[in-house]
């Protein structure tokens, strides 16, 4: 008999502009006594005072900025976790606002505030034991789909992989599409990718189901609709955009990502790269794999003026091209979805070395 997956969803949703506002009422609810909320805030928005002020800190609460300038690692989260610890003691929750890369390390320092050792134990599929503390996550950029899924994705000492785990969702999310209004047309353009991306390797892949098709084909027809067909920019796409974001991570939740994912995760491992602009790179050369999605791609880059960095892999030594294999080739999960059981026949060392020279 088929053992169908019993995931883990997100507790609550509240969607609409200007929501951001009934964080406080929402906090309300779950504070413990006197023991803080942490609220770890993207580095971004600390010099934007109007912003800040909206936060519902109270009593003891902290606010703590989050650097965002590379992705997240498993020593930051580990040291977050610490000055959580010796700083606040008990916390009634933690608040994540930001990208995907703050809103994955909120994720992290929850569950590492319960869990013991470091977060470098725990990245890959159900190593988390304990549920961590009540987390919340306020998206201010919409693509990732980190918000929705089970995962908190870490660099760690030798690998760039999640903390995949039932406890891993966050228990509260508030998507407020006026929060994404201000994002910089290629910051939006590349994170809007990483959603159209997923939704391409989802409805591609061969774990597809019902479940996932649904939300990956809503998702797949609002990215369109705001990268493509839409003349301009308006709040409408930011409200669009926001819930495709939703979806397309919805969709993966049942499914998984694919050969884009596999090799950006070497890239961003190795060389820095940050997710959503690794993967636009990497899906620019995968026209043999995902013929559709990457010449509609193509559209949408020239529509909105991006220009790809090129050569982004010449640099490297051939110690650093054999490890960046081992971390691409590690992501089997994605390699299966994408081209079936048998994968490691057709994406063999020699295959992946060639795409990855061509990057
Ligand atoms: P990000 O969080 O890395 O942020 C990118 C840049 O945008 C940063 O400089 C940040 O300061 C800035 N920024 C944030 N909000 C802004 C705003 N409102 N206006 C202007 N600038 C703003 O970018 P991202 O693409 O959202 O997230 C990428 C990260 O998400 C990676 O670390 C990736 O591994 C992770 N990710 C996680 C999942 C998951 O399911 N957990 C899925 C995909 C990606
Ligand atoms: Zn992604």
């Amino acid at each position: 008999m088929t053992d169908f997956r019993n995931f883990k969803l997100v507790g609550y949703v509240v969607f609409g502009r200007g929501c951001f506002s009934q964080l406080d009422g929402i906090l309300a609810a779950r504070r413990q006594g006197e023991a803080p909320v942490v609220f770890l805030v993207d580095h971004f928005f600390r010099d934007k005072p109007a912003f800040l002020s909206r936060i519902p800190a109270r009593g003891r609460d902290r606010v703590l900025f989050a650097d965002v300038t590379h992705e997240p690692t498993t020593a930051l989260v580990d040291g977050l976790r610490d000055q959580v610890r010796s700083e606040c003691g008990q916390v009634s929750g933690v608040v994540g606002i930001g990208g995907g890369s703050t809103m994955d390390l909120a994720k992290a320092v929850s569950l590492m505030l319960t869990n013991p050792g470091s977060s470098a134990e725990y990245q890959g599929w159900d190593l988390v034991k304990r549920p961590g503390v009540y987390k919340v996550a306020v998206p201010t950029l919409s693509g990732t789909g980190a918000e929705v899924s089970r995962t908190a994705v870490l660099i760690g000492p030798t690998k760039k992989l999640g903390l995949n785990s039932d406890f891993t969702p966050f228990d509260q999310i508030v998507l407020d599409p006026d929060l994404v209004a201000g994002v910089p047309a290629e910051q939006r353009f590349y994170t809007g990718m990483d959603c159209y991306i997923h939704c391409i390797e989802s409805l591609q892949g061969s774990f597809l189901n019902a479940f996932s098709r649904s939300y990956g084909e809503k998702a797949l027809e609002l990215c369109r609709q705001v990268f493509l067909e839409k003349g301009g920019w308006d709040g409408d796409s930011d409200e669009r955009l926001m819930m495709a974001s939703y979806a397309g991570g919805m969709s993966i939740a049942y499914s998984q990502v694919g050969v884009a994912h596999a090799v950006s995760y070497g890239l961003g491992y190795m060389l820095k790269i940050h997710h959503g602009i690794g993967n636009c790179i990497v899906f620019d050369q995968l026209e043999e794999f995902y013929p559709e999605g990457v010449r509609d791609f193509h559209r949408m880059l020239e529509k909105h003026r991006i220009q790809l960095p090129r050569g982004v892999t010449r640099g490297l030594d051939a110690a650093q091209v054999e490890r960046m294999l081992d971390v691409s080739l590690g992501m089997a999960p994605l390699w299966q979805n994408a081209l079936g059981p048998d994968w490691q026949r057709k994406m063999t060392r020699e295959r992946l070395r060639a795409l990855f020279a061509r990057l």
